[in-house]
């Protein structure tokens, strides 16, 4: 059109709409056309539209059409941004964030201020939503309930003492510890002891975990301590029982600017003013969890405040047996079911681990249709608890099978010629969980090891990738847990314990350090040393394995058959096998 100098002017719209305004004559001439009908007449405004890309690109092309036309068709420029819609569209955004905050608002106070009523709503933030164990409102937790644990028992009873009998304290001048933080993994029975002290004093217990105070608004935090302090002060003498504590309690300003949580270490400035503001016979005592004691606040541990730390271990034999004693009370048992037996099958289990094998043991009873809950079933519900549920469908070609019972078979013939490996209790082939096999072994409950132990116990570990190379010639990837716990026991020998002879007794170990340190701790030849000396230990133990196999081969192979054939072998075929325990006659 430009070329034919049918245009009068080019206006662009909002920079984005061309409009195109023909001259009279031209405007005629298309109005012949069928398709062009109903454009309107010239001076009524534009005759034709259209979508640009860019408007500088636009404005150069009508520039170059004409110069190259020598022309003069004015481009123009307007902007009607005042529509309706334009305006809706300039405000939705608002309106969605708007209407987004007061939902979330909504559904927050909801939430929290929980059986706040009308009183809750937005105010209800700040609430702290402690759960509150009356006297009548519970079914009353005593030491009784407690099985082991007797340590941590007696430091304790003083606290019950106190909160039973103040006045014998405070005519005496005493001070009465304000709180004692509990350590120890999960399961221990933490919660359980705490909420026994509270039984046992009959007083009221408030119970609150440490993340509950950690929320997506700033100064929630501070403010629901100041709450639950004002909550325990009404009910006071009661135990404030603050679980996970480490949620809050973490060492302040570790991370640098990096990551630093301002929220949080206002909470825990918060709870530090509380602890020192109740007054030491205002008959409020906090108890609090964690399993991380290392990572806490040093400031919580000082004097007046978590006076008394009680360390909380896995349970030990007969702390295990009393554990069973307790969680089997409610079963109908099968007779003269030896709970010595049990405790000896569960080694490394916490308390909540054995009520929950309890349980699954009455379960696994009631499937199979039995009157009373035997060895079996208890048998059956460990195994479950210790590699997840077993997998007798998953196809294992014969191979596979065969490959897996030598690799077991290797496991358990090192462990059981080597003096200080781990005395073994059964190997399977059964797959449970991901693992093809398995090998259980009884560690003896004992809280050091030294060095022979870790190198046998290191030599166990590839006891069964040196049977697949012996037998087959060849390795698969299902060593991979071995080969890993190995190398971290080498490593820890050598960088952690001082078992090497070219480090020597240094230790790069750091009891201080956060979860993730950037650095390390030693030189760049020293770290060379560590992974030589690493795998150094790693080959003797793998020489010694490996002795030991080809010495027993036939053995092996025997014990390897009897595996395909019984899929589980108990220690007594060991002994069938290669005769009695070297370790026993030692
Ligand atoms: P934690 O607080 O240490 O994580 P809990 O106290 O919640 O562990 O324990 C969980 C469950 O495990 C308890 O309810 C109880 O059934 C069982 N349990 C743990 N330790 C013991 C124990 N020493 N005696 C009896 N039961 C225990
Ligand atoms: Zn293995």
């Amino acid at each position: 059109m430009l070329a034919a100098g049918s245009v009068t002017k080019i206006v662009v719209v909002n920079h984005e709409t061309a409009e195109v305004f023909l001259s009279n004559e031209a405007t005629e001439k298309y109005k012949t056309q069928e398709r062009f009908r109903n454009i309107p007449a010239a001076g009524n405004g534009a005759q034709f539209r259209f979508t640009i890309g860019s408007v500088d690109l636009f404005a150069e092309q009508v520039a170059a059409a004409n110069a190259e036309f020598s022309q003069d068709v004015p481009l123009d420029f307007r902007n009607d941004k005042n529509g309706i819609g334009t305006m809706l569209l300039n405000f939705l955004p608002w309106l969605v964030l708007i209407g987004f905050w007061f939902f979330m608002m909504r559904g927050m106070s909801g939430a929290m201020g929980g059986g706040g009523g009308l009183g809750g709503g937005m105010m209800g933030v700040g609430r702290a939503k402690a759960q509150v164990f009356d006297k009548e409102k519970q079914t009353k937790i005593t030491f009784k309930d407690v099985a082991g644990l007797e340590e941590a028992k007696v430091e304790i009873m003083e606290i019950v003492d106190f909160l039973k009998k103040p006045d014998k304290y405070k005519e005496l001048g005493g001070k009465i510890p304000k709180g004692a933080l509990l350590v120890g993994p999960p399961g221990t029975g933490k919660t359980l002891l705490a909420k026994a002290v509270a039984g046992e004093a009959e007083v009221p217990f408030l119970s609150i975990s440490g993340s509950d105070f950690v929320e997506m608004f700033v100064g929630v935090g501070a403010s629901r301590v100041r709450d639950l302090f004002r909550q325990a002060k009404e009910k006071a003498p009661c135990i404030l029982f603050i679980d996970e504590i480490d949620a809050i309690g973490r060492a302040r300003g570790r991370q640098g600017g990096m990551s630093s949580n301002d929220e949080r270490e206002n909470t825990l400035n918060q709870l530090l003013t509380e602890m020192d503001g109740f007054g030491t016979n205002a008959g409020v005592i906090l108890l609090a969890a964690t399993n991380r004691a290392d990572i806490l606040d040093k400031a919580l541990m000082r004097p007046g405040r978590f006076d008394r730390q009680i360390e909380i271990g896995l349970p030990e034999l007969k702390e295990r047996e009393q554990i069973f004693e307790v969680h089997l009370k409610p079963l109908k048992l099968a007779d003269g079911l030896d709970r010595e037996f049990l405790a000896r099958q569960t080694p490394g289990f916490s308390g909540a681990d054995i009520a929950n094998v309890c349980n699954e043991a009455a379960l696994i009873a009631a499937r199979g249709g039995k009157s009373a809950v035997d060895k079996e079933d208890f048998l059956a519900a460990i195994d479950r608890i210790v590699g997840g549920l077993e997998r007798r469908s998953l196809v294992m070609s014969a191979e596979e099978r065969r490959l897996t019972a030598f690799h077991e078979a290797g496991h358990a013939t090192v462990s059981w010629f080597l003096r200080h490996a781990d005395p073994l209790i059964k190997v399977t082939i059964i797959p449970r969980g991901r693992a093809l096999g398995a090998s259980w072994y009884l560690p003896d409950e004992r809280h050091n090891t030294t060095r022979e132990q870790f190198m046998d116990k290191i030599s166990s570990l590839l006891g069964g990738r040196v049977a697949e190379e012996v037998f087959f010639g060849t390795s698969e990837t299902g060593a991979l847990n071995d080969l890993e716990r190995a190398t971290k026991m080498a490593y820890a020998m050598v960088a952690y314990f001082g078992m090497s002879e070219k480090i020597g007794n240094m230790s790069y170990f750091d009891s201080g350090a956060a979860d993730v340190s950037f650095t390390k701790p030693f030189s760049e030849k020293t770290a060379q040393d560590i992974d030589s000396e690493t795998k150094r230990l790693l080959g003797l133990a793998e020489e010694a394995a490996r002795r030991v196999i080809t010495d027993h081969k036939e053995g092996l192979t025997t014990l390897a058959e009897r595996l395909l054939e019984r899929e589980t072998v108990f220690a007594e075929d060991l002994e069938d096998i290669f005769g009695k325990n070297m370790r026993k006659e030692a």
